[in-house]
């Protein structure tokens, strides 16, 4: 429940930049602390939310960081460290 609280004051914030990939729909984070009731899923496992154009900034910007992933097992998502962050001119 602290996580959750964490999450709604944060997303107010921007996603961090060093964030990459996309979405596999794997539901999990819908779960945390507990399954949402608009959390659906289709015949072939993938999940999706019954109001997504309607979401919360907390459910919209999930992870926002590194930090706040608290599904790394199965979230696609992930952050590159900031050494690997370079410009297209070569500069951090
Ligand atoms: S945990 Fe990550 S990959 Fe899974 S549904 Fe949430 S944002 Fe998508």
């Amino acid at each position: 429940m602290k996580n959750k609280l964490k999450r709604m004051t944060t997303s107010l914030l921007p996603v961090a930049s060093n964030r990459r990939g996309e979405c596999n729909r794997c539901g999990q984070c819908c779960k945390l602390p507990f399954p949402c009731p608009f959390l659906r899923y289709d015949e072939e496992g993938l999940s999706s939310c019954a109001v997504y154009h309607f979401r919360p900034p907390s459910c919209r910007k999930y992870p926002r960081t590194a930090a706040e992933n608290l599904t790394p097992a199965t979230c696609s998502y992930y952050f590159v460290p900031a050494e690997e962050l370079v410009t297209a001119d070569g500069n951090l």
